[in-house]
């Protein structure tokens, strides 16, 4: 349970944590939190030989409102995620996908460009980020670019960043009139990775009609899925129960699960089916004002 040896860098500044992963390219990794990375390279799956930690980077864990968006640093962690004040007000689904994730410790080292960067396809933020339709801000020492959610996921544990590429920023667009969500997971114990996990974001008129749905699939896929079919079918309707089983069917077909140690993938869909309804249901309390808990089922 030792690690292979590496070189071990500690930046001072974002442009020096750029202009090592530069020189070093292909043979460097970035460590943040360190909840995913320490952990395999202490089993030898990973074994890079450059390690550049950009864990004490300051500037890079701000939560702010800036020009109409939600501006959360890649080195923000989980914990401080779900106690925000401001994420608890203007996207609840975030606080409730940052408090399931893990355990404590994870919790408080883990961040959200880590885990965006891992893209375990069980991880929590990604199906939040897809139905936020959030952007990451990646820069490189070649420069910036912004990367849609929906673009980012590639494979399991694979995305659109290049080698030498931060996340530096996750960028949520601020939600419209009365839009609130929430995220829901079921996972075999506390602390675990979801057996499925369920984020809506949504708006309704005050003739019941949806104007605005994010639907974000997560552990039922290689990568988190973004159930657009779904989307479609509650998109400018009035919220019925018609609707409402439509709208799950079409999720639970767009869910590409596999039976493995957490279930089987006919229950899987079966969990898309009933999270979505929930996740819903308490979406639409808490665009009415109550204070509805989420999260774990
Ligand atoms: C016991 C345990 C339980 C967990 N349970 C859950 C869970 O229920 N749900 C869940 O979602 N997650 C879970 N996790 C994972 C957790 O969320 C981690 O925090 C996260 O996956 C990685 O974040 P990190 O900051 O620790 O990244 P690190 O481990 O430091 O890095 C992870 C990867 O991302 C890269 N990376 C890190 N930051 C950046 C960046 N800014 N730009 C580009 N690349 C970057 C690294 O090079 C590495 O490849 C669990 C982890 C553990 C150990």
């Amino acid at each position: 349970m030792f690690p292979a040896r590496f070189d071990y860098f500690r930046p001072q500044t974002l442009e020096e944590a750029l202009g090592l992963l530069q020189e070093h390219q292909g043979e460097a990794k970035v460590l943040a939190g360190g909840m995913s990375l320490i952990p395999l390279m202490k089993l030898r799956v990973a074994k890079p030989a450059r390690l550049i930690d950009i864990g004490r980077l300051s500037g890079l864990d701000g939560i702010e409102a800036r020009d109409g968006e939600l501006a959360i640093g890649a080195l923000a962690r989980h914990a401080p995620l779900e106690e925000s004040p401001l994420v608890r007000e203007a996207v609840p689904l975030m606080a409730d996908a940052a408090g399931v994730i893990g355990d404590t410790q994870v919790r408080n080292w883990g961040t959200i460009g880590g885990a965006l960067a891992e893209a375990d396809p069980a991880g929590d933020w990604g199906p939040v980020v897809l139905a936020l339709n959030a952007r990451l801000r990646c820069l490189s020492a070649r420069g910036e670019r912004f990367i849609a959610a929906r673009e980012f996921f590639r494979d399991a544990y694979a995305t659109a960043l290049a080698s030498d590429e931060l996340v530096t920023q996750v960028l949520v667009p601020g939600p419209g009139p009365g839009a609130t969500g929430a995220y829901l997971k079921l996972e075999r114990k506390a602390g675990d990775f979801a057996i499925a996990g369920v984020a809506v974001q949504l708006a309704v008129d005050e003739q019941g009609v949806c104007r605005e749905i994010g639907i974000g699939l997560g552990a039922v896929g290689l990568t988190p899925i973004k159930a657009v079919q779904a989307e479609a079918i509650l998109r400018g309707q009035r919220l019925s129960e018609a609707t409402l089983a439509d709208a799950a069917e079409a999720a639970a077909r767009e869910a590409e699960p596999v039976s493995d140690i957490r279930g089987s993938a006919a229950f899987k869909r079966d969990l898309v089916r009933a999270l979505l309804r929930r996740a819903i249901e308490i979406a639409l309390r808490r665009s009415r004002g109550e204070q509805v808990e989420a999260g774990h089922v």
